[in-house]
């Protein structure tokens, strides 16, 4: 029953029940986790033939000697598979260490000392902001917030950020230098950004060295039957007369290794010249056997797409499960929504405003661990403490049922809680 419409005694009632059934969950003495999106060790098994590659071989397609070192932009097959596949193309894509987020954090610290190709000084010697999406990535906001970078939160849509509040905002404040955006089944609402959404953040009129770093984590992992086309983002750019503007992050972790993948970086040609000089004070090449041994196993584009469709076999009936026993439990009493995403690795769920926090903890004391409140805003702050992240994929399909069936709970009884306070 809509708990909205009940009376307080039908509120009271409810409540000792779901008491009750709260009594029983924390008796059940669990210890689960739906805290952060890794993959699951059923998923990590689908590239274990990576452990014995890449063997003897030690060269490159194109004759690049792994073993030593240099090849600051990686091994050309790769940022073929992946220019394709991020739509950058090769020439404007490459190849790096295990971590997206380490190039995101460095590139950063770079313009923060020394400004970016458009800078006339460097970012850090006045104050700026970023905009940031949310719900978002907490560990873009960690980046953000570790450099003293001031958050401005902008809502995130079904089609994208709120590009008008965007265009306000950067057109007003020369002073707002980048843009958190995870553009494909976004961390954690599952939404992608549209063309005509894309197409006006690239074109809107901002400070010249303003920056949209656009984090296309989750490109190619779809949980329905379509891999999305990716928006040509880069061309987008060039096409409104700001090549320079977005800087376009991907990374195999969760395709093969999580811990042991390849990162990628895509950007004009201005950009990466300006990232590959920085980068190359710091090392003097990546991995390469590394990348080698992703070129062998995932061969080309069909190959990384026929993988994914393996993934999907494992994870989508997760996502599903969580859905049916949100729908089971939550739909009638109109305390909560939902996201549907058709990819990526979460689902963001909203509880009624002020009792998230309550759910979290409630669930926590039951042996539940989930995302820490707020962590999906700016500065861990939820303006309207309503949001839940999801993460089904690590927990197998028994333990999930079990967690959600328990927030589930912990949610009713959280906004009785609200509802009658
Ligand atoms: N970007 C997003 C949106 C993510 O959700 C994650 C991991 O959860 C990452 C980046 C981390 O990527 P990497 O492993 O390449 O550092």
């Amino acid at each position: 029953m809509n708990f909205h419409s009940m009376s307080v005694d039908q509120l009271r009632t409810t409540q000792e029940d779901l008491r009750k059934r709260y009594a029983t969950l924390q008796a059940a003495g669990l210890k689960l986790d739906l805290t952060r999106g890794k993959p699951a060790p059923d998923q990590l098994d689908l590239s274990n033939e990576m452990l014995s590659l890449p063997g003897e071989t030690y060269t490159s397609p194109d004759g690049v000697d792994c073993r030593n070192y240099g090849g600051v932009t990686g091994l050309l097959g790769l940022r073929e598979i992946f220019g394709e596949l991020l739509g950058t193309g090769t020439e404007r894509t490459i190849a790096l260490g295990n971590a997206s987020l380490q190039a995101m954090h460095d590139i950063t610290v770079h313009s923060l000392l020394g400004g970016n190709p458009d800078s006339d000084q460097p970012w850090s010697t006045q104050p700026i902001k970023f905009l940031c999406p949310a719900p978002g990535y907490d560990r873009h906001f960690g980046i953000t917030e570790r450099y003293g970078i001031e958050m401005i939160t902008v809502p995130m849509n079904p089609d994208g950020p709120d590009v008008d509040a965007c265009a306000a905002l950067v057109a007003a404040d020369p002073s707002i230098k980048g843009m958190w955006l995870v553009p494909t089944f976004s961390n954690p609402t599952g939404y992608t950004v549209s063309e005509e959404v894309a197409r006006r953040l690239v074109a809107m009129p901002a400070a010249p060295d303003f920056r949209i770093y656009w984090d296309n984590a989750y490109a190619v992992h779809t949980l329905v039957d379509e891999t999305p086309t990716p928006l040509p983002i880069l061309d987008f750019a060039e096409e409104a007369g700001n090549p320079n503007r977005v800087y376009v992050f991907a990374s195999t972790s969760k395709i093969t290794f999580a811990g042991a993948g390849v990162a990628f970086f895509a950007s004009s040609k201005t950009n990466i010249d300006w990232f590959t000089k920085n980068l190359g004070v710091s090392t003097i090449g990546p991995d390469k056997l590394n990348q080698l041994r992703h070129l062998m196993f995932l061969r080309d584009a069909d190959g990384v797409r026929a993988h994914m469709a393996r993934h999907r076999a494992l994870i989508a009936p997760k996502f599903a499960k969580v859905l049916e026993i949100l729908e089971d439990r939550l739909a009638d009493s109109k305390i909560a929504s939902w996201t549907h995403p058709e990819g990526g690795y979460f689902i963001s769920l909203d509880v009624i405003d002020g009792a998230a926090a309550r759910t979290i903890a409630l669930a926590k004391d039951a042996g539940i661990a989930l995302t820490a409140a707020g962590s999906t805003f700016p500065y861990k702050k939820d303006p309207r403490d309503e949001n839940i992240r999801l993460a089904p994929t690590f927990p197998s399909i028994d333990e999930l049922a079990t967690a959600m069936d328990g927030v589930a709970t912990c949610a009713l009884l959280a906004a009785t809680e609200v509802l009658l306070d």
